[in-house]
């Protein structure tokens, strides 16, 4: 069974600071880590390979460091690595973006299931794994909890507001992974240490032969007009007293807001 999971390199949502003259997030020091999402797809992909056999090919579009992140995807236990670099996918907005990689993942071939994250930490959209089922036409489930193969079909349980859901679909196909799928592993030493000897592929977009009017802002309909943090009021009051009559006060005041 091939498996390609799909990752994107996120800024440590801790540190997120927009710079407010370009509506860009400030990426200079910030700290990058694998899209959380990213890694329980990795993990589902990983366990189903110790079930199935088969091999794991992480694929990633990005600046040249991304290829921190597939490093980490190799060093959890991903067999293969590619990062797609280009200037000319700079600004890809989530059209563009899922046709790249749906391009790159016709061009690796023999897949039997690709698995994204549910969402990314930054862009936040959820569009880019269904986006990708779309173009190369296979079926998705998306929220996936738990996943069972066999033969060429396979059973996902789909966690959706207050109910499950199971779909039956054939392969190949598209998941994208929910954070109760599975507790992703840590990369051990021996995993760090292995990747390190890991040969990265790199592919250009020429290499994956797009089209360059549907790459980069030119393929990308969407913009981000403006992007600031909400900005919260809060205000407080401060009940004096004696015990018994500062309970009595702030439970008037919680019947009256009606929170019991
Ligand atoms: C500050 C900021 C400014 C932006 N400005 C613009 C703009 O001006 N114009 C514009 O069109 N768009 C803009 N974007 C959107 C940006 O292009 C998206 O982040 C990108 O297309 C992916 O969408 P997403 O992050 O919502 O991913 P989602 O759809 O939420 O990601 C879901 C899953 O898809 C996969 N995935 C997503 N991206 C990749 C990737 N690059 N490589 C591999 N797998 C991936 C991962 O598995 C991920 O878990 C901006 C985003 C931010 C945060």
């Amino acid at each position: 069974m091939h498996i390609v999971v799909c990752i994107k390199q996120v800024p440590d949502t801790a540190e997120v600071r927009i710079d407010p003259e370009t509506n860009t997030l400030i990426r200079e020091g910030v700290p990058s880590i694998i899209n959380p999402f990213d890694e329980n797809a990795i993990e589902a992909a990983l366990q189903l390979q110790e079930e199935h056999g088969g091999k794991v090919t992480v694929i990633t579009m990005g600046p040249p460091q991304a290829e921190e992140a597939l490093r980490q995807a190799l060093a959890m236990g991903c067999d293969e690595a590619i990062l797609i670099s280009d200037r000319a996918c700079a600004g890809s907005d989530t059209l563009a973006t899922s046709y790249i990689l749906s391009q790159a993942i016709e061009k690796i071939g023999d897949y039997d299931l690709i698995i994204c994250g549910k969402q990314a930490f930054d862009g936040d959209t959820g569009q880019v794994g269904p986006g990708i089922a779309e173009h190369l036409g296979v079926p998705q489930a998306t929220y996936a909890l738990d996943v069972e193969v066999e033969g060429g079909k396979m059973q996902v349980k789909r966690l959706l507001a207050g109910r499950f859901e199971t779909v039956a679909m054939r392969l190949p196909a598209l998941i994208t992974a929910d954070k109760h799928m599975n507790v992703p592993r840590h990369a051990g030493l021996r995993g760090v240490m292995q990747a390190r000897k890991k040969e990265i592929t790199t592919w250009s977009a020429a290499d994956i032969g797009v089209e360059p009017e549907q790459c980069g802002l030119a393929g990308s309909p969407t913009t981000v007009v403006e992007i600031f943090p909400p900005q919260r009021s809060h205000t407080g009051e401060r009940l004096e007293g004696e015990a018994r009559e500062v309970a009595r006060q702030l439970f008037a005041k919680l019947r009256e807001n009606k929170v019991v």
